[in-house]
Formats: C-alpha cells, sequence, structure tokens
C-alpha cells in the first residue's frame, strides 16, 4: 500500500514517511464512569469511508497533524495542523508544533 499524504509543513510525501496514530477520538469528561472511559481506550469507530485520523511525519519534519482519509481508497481529502485549543478539536496537551530547544 502506497499513496501520497501531504504532510502541512512539507507538502506530498510517500505515506511511508509517516506514522499513522489512529483515528481522532474524543476524550470522556473529566470523571468518567468505567463504561465511558473503557470505551475511549479500546473501541474505535473503523468507519468504511472517511475518517479523521492522527499522523506523525516521523521521517520528515516530525510535525504531529489530522488528516481526512477514505479508508475505502486511500484518498486524502484534507490535512491540517491540530491545536488543543481550537473548539471541539481533541489532541495533545502540547502544541502540535514543537517549541524549539532553548540553548
Ligand atoms: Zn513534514
Amino acid at each position: 500500500m502506497s499513496f501520497l499524504l501531504p504532510c502541512p509543513h512539507c507538502g506530498p510525501r510517500d505515506v511511508n514517511e509517516f506514522g499513522y496514530q489512529g483515528e481522532v477520538t474524543v476524550r470522556p469528561k473529566s470523571a468518567p464512569t468505567l463504561r465511558e472511559l473503557t470505551s475511549y481506550l479500546y473501541f474505535r469507530r473503523n468507519v468504511a469511508g472517511v475518517q479523521r485520523e492522527w499522523w506523525f511525519h516521523r521521517d520528515g519534519c516530525e510535525l504531529w497533524f489530522q488528516a481526512e482519509r477514505d479508508t475505502r481508497t486511500n484518498e486524502v481529502l484534507k490535512t491540517e495542523v491540530a491545536r488543543a485549543s481550537a473548539a471541539g478539536v481533541p489532541g495533545p496537551a502540547a502544541p502540535a508544533v514543537p517549541e524549539p530547544p532553548a540553548v
């Protein structure tokens, strides 16, 4: 399987340069029930169609970003850097673009 995945920073690259990190999920509330927590940790939608996913440019700029990909055709419809502060967008606690090291 090979297709082009456009990194928001580097542009289109072979998908083998990236790490797939799973579909985007929604974190449960601050005090989830055991059922909500189990569902969040172990169950995925696994849709046959357009799915929003986390990707990591492992062999490039090391940017974490989200892509909308059709799982049936591997057509990538959109990629964008996700911000944790954006409304309704779950994401890492740290900024998606890592800060340069202080020297
Ligand atoms: Zn990149």
